[in-house]
């Protein structure tokens, strides 16, 4: 549920988001500003984009910075939510070197600053660092089984060391630390071309082109909705015994990629036929949050249904496709 971003202000804080004009970035920046903070956003628009931030540059309590965090930041800050580096495996491959600094000068350099500025931080960390994951549902205390050496390593391996490094900054310098393993999130924001499922699923059925399931669709994921994402990162964000424990943060509510690719194109109403394409390597076989700590830790469950969510995902690249095209 979304309901830190309701809750009144008690302090106002100056909070840092690195890459804030990314998907999730943006609705963070978004709810930080109703509840009455002051945001900078920084973000080099490597996959964000201005426009997910356009309504927010005129409000006084914003600021947009473009800057890469692969250099070092002076900013004076309260709060730090790290949030840098691309999502999307197509993305973070393409410049799978970029993608490691991005993850691991990032994390020195906010944290770093974290230091200097006795700011709490948060790493947006995610499901990807249990790898394909030999349990199931995957809990906080699994190791996860991860390929140092494939096409998908860049990413999952630079975040496991980001996470060592928040970890080690809590040892050593008495860091206060949040980890949040974000599950895959979807919703209003997304690119078009990001490359991921759901926007993937959303952007071709809408335009009646084939819809592409890769494999034979039977891998699993577990979709959790924008909203309620960014409420529990709120959320830990806000809660002092989260320090120093990673927190699984997704919908539990897990669906075959056959069956999404299904539900997709009989919500939009489309006449797309679903194709089968080539599996890419050390693609996850299944994934499902355990996120009993996140409910006990927070009180925080995921509210939104994935018909719900998809059908706000439909109408927002409805809008936005038609807006293309106009
Ligand atoms: P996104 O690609 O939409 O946003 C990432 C943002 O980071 C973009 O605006 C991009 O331009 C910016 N960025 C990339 N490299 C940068 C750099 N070197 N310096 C400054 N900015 C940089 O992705 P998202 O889905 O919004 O993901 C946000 C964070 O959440 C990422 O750290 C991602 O790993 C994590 N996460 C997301 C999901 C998900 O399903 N969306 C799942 C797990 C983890
Ligand atoms: N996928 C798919 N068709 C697409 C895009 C992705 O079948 O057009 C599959 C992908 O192979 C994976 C799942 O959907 O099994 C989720 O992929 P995504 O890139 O969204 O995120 P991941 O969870 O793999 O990081």
């Amino acid at each position: 549920m979304n309901s830190s971003a309701e809750r009144p202000v008690t302090t106002q804080k100056r909070i840092l988001v690195t890459g804030g004009a990314g998907f999730i970035g943006s609705h963070l920046c978004e709810d930080l500003l109703a509840q009455g903070h002051e945001v900078l956003c920084v973000d080099n628009f490597y996959t964000g984009r201005r426009a997910t931030v356009a309504h927010l540059v005129d409000n006084p309590m914003f600021e947009l910075m473009r800057f890469d965090v692969t250099f070092p930041l002076y900013v004076e800050v309260d709060e730090i939510y790290n949030l840098a580096c691309p999502a999307s495996p197509i993305h973070y491959q393409l410049d799978p070197v970029q993608t490691t600094k991005t993850c691991v000068h990032g994390a020195i350099n906010m944290l770093g600053l974290a230091k200097r500025t006795k700011s709490t931080i948060l790493q947006a960390s995610t499901s990807e660092i249990y790898g394909d994951p030999e349990v199931h549902p995957q809990h906080e205390d699994y190791w996860g089984n991860v390929n140092p050496i494939g096409s998908r390593s860049c990413y999952d391996e630079a975040k496991r060391c980001a996470e060592t490094l928040f970890f080690d900054y809590f040892r050593q310098n008495s860091l206060e630390i949040r980890v949040a393993r974000i599950f895959n999130t979807y919703g209003p924001h997304m690119h078009p071309n990001d490359g991921r499922v759901v926007s993937n699923f959303i952007v071709q059925a809408l335009r009646n082109e084939p819809v592409t399931v890769y494999g034979d669709g039977t891998q699993t994921r577990s979709f959790c909705f924008v909203s309620d994402l960014v409420g529990g990162l709120i959320d830990l964000m806000n809660c002092p015994e989260g320090n120093g424990l990673p927190v699984n943060l997704g919908n539990p509510s897990e669906i075959e990629v056959g069956a999404l690719a299904e539900s997709v194109v009989a919500l939009a109403g489309s006449s797309s036929k679903i194709v089968y394409k080539q599996l890419p390597e050390d693609d996850p076989r299944k994934r499902c949050p355990d996120v009993s700590r996140a409910e006990s830790l927070l009180g925080w469950t995921p509210g939104v249904e994935l018909e719900q969510g998809l059908k706000e995902t439909i109408a927002y690249f409805d809008a936005s496709l038609s807006r293309e095209t106009a």
